[in-house]
């Protein structure tokens, strides 16, 4: 006799293996309503604390993927590429990379997801264009990446339903942080997106799910090993999220900053995180024989003007204005108001976890799935790690709806800052690559 859904749980509870088909049981189960949000929240805890088996793993991925149908995109020509990131603090690399990389003629099919926690979505942000839709149907999005050659839009019920469900319970359960969770979430959604390549901005950091080297090393090889199992070309690279990425947090404001980059003018991190991510999207597509090649192809791509002109265009096809593409001040953001040093010194420090907070609070990201957030509030930095400032120089300027509204986050965002009296020696941005 089949064990039951509880004594499935209490398997996991108490350190136990579970099988493939249990595994599939228990997901299908979930869908279909058999087993309840609180019943999948205890399994999920389970997990949290035992872990989960390579076997496990790959199943759990699995049957999540077969929640939904898929999306087809073998009428498509040519390699598809996508790149996910576990998730930062201003880490609003997908806006500018994408069309970046189908500027140099690789297809970017790319689903992806709100904020999460402290980390921002990028949906949020690019919903901050006036009239961009990411809730297309299955039909669009294949037919505006086959015209365009990139689409950007949010999980439909084709792309791994369950996912969806679990990580809106993981969200609300303190579950977000495990191995095999991360692993099958991220990769469920990726596998159901028609890709043939996958690059993975694995974040390392205060700000990062992962908060250590050896955390996310593990993550990484995780990635790499079931996804490659599953017949996909994928790599990963580790990289920092100690301090925010850029200047800019908050959805409006971060997809400002996103235009930027690909007119040339971004901040000189995000472009560099921008480049080491493309690079690999065209080796593994083979339109790239070496990193440096693969550089100088994306670099070209915005010189030229082609990735705006392909962003202008795919934000058209989305049913958003693309006036912003070349004019980001279009993009509202709200008033700002200073947060100055107390002292004269260095930047030694911004705490991303701290930054990232403060930005939720400013509602520039949600505590509960259902709430409502402001695209215009969010924060500029302004002195980044290694600069010099004079006690009342602003290191930050908050945007708001009002003053008000900044003091309950000031002392927050001021404490993010570490001020010392030497500037600290800058470390690298990308930590490691994972390939196997
Ligand atoms: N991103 C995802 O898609 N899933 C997770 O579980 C964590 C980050």
């Amino acid at each position: 006799m089949l064990p039951s859904l509880v004594e499935l749980i209490a398997k996991k509870r108490d350190g136990g293996l579970l099988a493939p088909p249990d595994i599939e049981r228990l997901v299908q189960a979930f869908m279909a309503g058999e087993l309840s949000d609180y019943q999948m929240s205890a399994w999920l805890m389970a997990v949290y604390f035992r872990g989960m088996s390579a076997e496990e793993t790959v199943a759990l991925t699995f049957a999540m993927l077969r929640s939904g149908r898929g999306i087809d995109l073998s009428p498509l020509r040519g390699f598809k590429v996508d790149k996910h990131s576990t998730g930062g603090v201003g880490d609003k690399v997908s806006i500018c990379l994408a069309p970046i990389v189908a500027a140099c003629g690789v297809c970017v099919p790319m689903v992806s997801g709100r904020g999460l926690g402290h980390t921002g979505g990028t949906l949020d942000k690019l919903e901050a264009i006036p009239g961009f839709r990411t809730d297309l149907s299955i039909d669009d999005f294949t037919r505006i990446v086959g015209e365009v050659g990139v689409c950007m839009i949010g999980q439909t019920a084709e792309v791994a339903p369950a996912d969806k469900r679990m990580y809106a319970l993981r969200d609300v359960t303190a579950t977000v942080e495990s191995i095999p969770l991360i692993v099958s979430s991220i990769l469920s959604k990726k596998l159901a997106e028609g890709i043939d390549g996958l690059v993975l901005d694995v974040k390392v950091g205060r700000g990062a799910f992962m908060r250590d080297l050896s955390r996310a090393r593990e993550l990484a090889t995780a990635l790499v090993q079931v996804g490659k199992g599953a017949g996909k070309r994928v790599v990963a690279l580790l990289t920092d999220m100690n301090a925010p990425l850029g200047k800019a947090v908050g959805n409006a404001n971060e997809t400002r900053e996103a235009l930027e980059v690909l007119s040339g003018v971004g901040p000189h991190d995000v472009l560099e995180c921008t480049l080491a991510l493309g690079a690999e999207m065209l080796l593994l597509s083979g339109k790239a024989s070496t990193t440096e090649d693969a550089r100088r192809s994306l670099q070209r791509a915005i010189a030229s003007g082609d990735a705006r002109r392909v962003m202008e265009r795919m934000v058209s096809a989305q049913g958003g204005d693309p006036r912003v593409v070349s004019d980001p001040s279009r993009l509202e953001v709200a008033p700002s108001f200073a947060v100055v040093a107390d002292r004269d010194g260095y930047i030694a420090d911004i705490d991303a976890l701290e930054i990232g907070l403060a930005a939720v609070a400013m509602r520039a990201g949600r505590t509960r799935v259902d709430q409502k957030i402001d695209h215009s509030v969010g924060i500029s930095i302004e002195a980044k790690p290694g600069s010099r400032v004079a006690r009342g120089q602003p290191l930050a300027q908050l945007h708001v709806r009002s003053p008000r509204d900044a003091e309950h986050v000031l002392a927050r965002i001021r404490n993010a800052f570490r001020i010392a009296e030497s500037a600290p020696a800058p470390g690298p941005l990308v930590l490691a690559r994972i390939e196997a």
